[in-house]
């Protein structure tokens, strides 16, 4: 049987993995060449620790905040858009304690599947991605914010995972060669990370060679449906006629959707991200910066620092005061890097797929029988690819998916 992706970023590329293995056909289209979306230029975690979704009690009224200031790691752009305001309405009313009970268990277990399965791409991806397994920091200042990941840190161990809990000196100690001036820090050690361009590309390349078929620099632009069933892909190149179709175009999802007929709730949150090269010094440890969102990844010469989430629509304009705070946010924890400041035109950007509950959408579509859904994983795409693959395969199968789907059924908002 033959499969049919849309979209060739890294929920797209670990479901044509899995597909293949199982021996079905399977065609990704892209109207770029792989190297255009979110996957390209993130920090690279794995990310198990991240188990509470986007919309949680306290967001709100601390992203209101933030809105005061042009250099916060968060923005809306205010402006009458109906898709943006169904979107906000919704994450309005998903961002409980309630949300949280009902959804973090099953993050947790999209989570833990995928760090699990990410020893599959470990094991067989001929090229190298730089998986690097020794935990990733969440660093504070404030005593509050401290207090707060302490917290969370009994759910953690409640899930089953190790964190390690360190005062500023044990911080230190663990980051011998650089300063770092925070007052504690919560150390993670079932998280990892690679580098998420090498880890897109050896992707690319393996499933070139085991028989994917690719049409990159190719745009879905309609379809042919017949009798409750997708017939045919219409592109700016070819109509392929399809069997199954996973949609797992990112942050486009709403778009094409509409296409069908179909309302999902989707919004690109803009981050950013610049890249230091061939450091005579570097961190041991990758980190998020908690109290000013921001996030810091090092392999070996190599670093990376990202983050800021602003929800302006498919805009590619770079804000420069939002990429200097990311710049700004890294000196105060880590003074003694003396990292140049960054060159804004080298910034690079990406829209992750954010839906409203924080929640992935994972599963098929009553509305076509042969439609499946995998996108709007927001922060936590590379996160939870490998086990958003697995589960595609398994839901095209008619298997039991290996975990509960109910949370991530794409038609919740429909
Ligand atoms: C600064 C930053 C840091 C991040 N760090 C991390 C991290 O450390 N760990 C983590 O887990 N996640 C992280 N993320 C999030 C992660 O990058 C995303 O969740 C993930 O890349 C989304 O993957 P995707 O395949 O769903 O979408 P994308 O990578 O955006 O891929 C979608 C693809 O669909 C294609 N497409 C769209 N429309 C069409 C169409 N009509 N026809 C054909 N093709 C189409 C696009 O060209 C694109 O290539 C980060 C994001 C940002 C911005």
């Amino acid at each position: 049987m033959q499969v049919t992706i849309i979209g060739g970023g890294v929920i797209g590329l670990c479901s044509a993995y899995y597909l293949n293995k199982e021996g079905y056909q399977v065609t990704v289209i892209d109207r770029n060449n792989i190297t255009g979306g979110c996957s390209f230029g993130n920090m690279g975690y794995i990310s198990p620790s991240h188990f509470i979704p986007l919309a949680s009690p306290g967001i709100i009224a601390q992203g209101v905040k933030w809105m005061m200031s042009s250099s916060s790691p968060f923005y809306i752009k205010p402006r009458l858009n109906l898709d943006l305001i169904s979107w906000g309405m919704t994450f309005w009313r998903k961002s409980t304690a309630k949300n949280v009970e009902q959804n973090a268990p099953h993050l947790n277990n999209l989570l833990q599947l995928s760090r699990h399965l990410m020893n599959d791409f470990k094991n067989e991806l001929p090229d190298s991605f730089d998986m690097t397994e020794k935990g990733c920091w969440l660093l504070y200042k404030s005593e509050k914010t401290g207090d707060h990941e302490k917290h969370l840190t009994e759910q953690a161990r409640s899930f089953g995972l190790k964190s390690i809990i360190c005062d500023a000196k044990e911080v230190q100690a663990k980051e011998p060669d650089v300063e770092v001036n925070v007052s504690g820090g919560v150390l993670y050690l079932d998280d990892c990370h690679l580098n998420p361009e090498k880890f897109m590309l050896a992707l690319y390349n393996y499933l070139q060679n085991a028989g994917v078929k690719f049409w990159l620099n190719t745009e879905v632009t309609g379809f042919e449906k017949n009798n409750g069933k997708i017939t045919t892909i219409i592109t700016n190149k070819v109509n392929i006629t399809c069997d199954e179709l996973v949609i797992a175009n990112g942050s486009w999802l709403g778009n094409i959707s509409k296409m069908l007929g179909i309302k999902i709730l989707m919004q690109p949150g803009k981050g950013y991200s610049i890249v230091y090269n061939d450091l005579e010094k570097n961190l041991k440890y990758p980190s998020i910066l908690v109290d000013d969102r921001t996030a810091v990844t090092p392999i070996n010469k190599w670093l990376r620092i990202g983050g800021t989430m602003e929800f302006s629509g498919h805009s590619d304009t770079i804000l420069p005061k939002r990429v200097m705070a990311i710049y700004n946010a890294f000196k105060k924890y880590y003074p003694g890097m003396n990292l140049p400041e960054p060159d804004l035109t080298e910034a690079w950007f990406g829209y992750r797929p954010v839906s409203p509950d924080g929640m992935p959408y994972i599963g098929r579509h009553f509305r076509y029988s042969n439609l499946s859904y995998a996108g709007g994983h927001a922060m936590l795409g590379v996160s939870a690819a490998a086990g958003t693959g697995q589960l595609i395969k398994e839901i095209i199968g008619g298997e039991k998916a290996t975990i509960d789907l109910t949370a991530f059924n794409p038609a919740r908002f429909s």
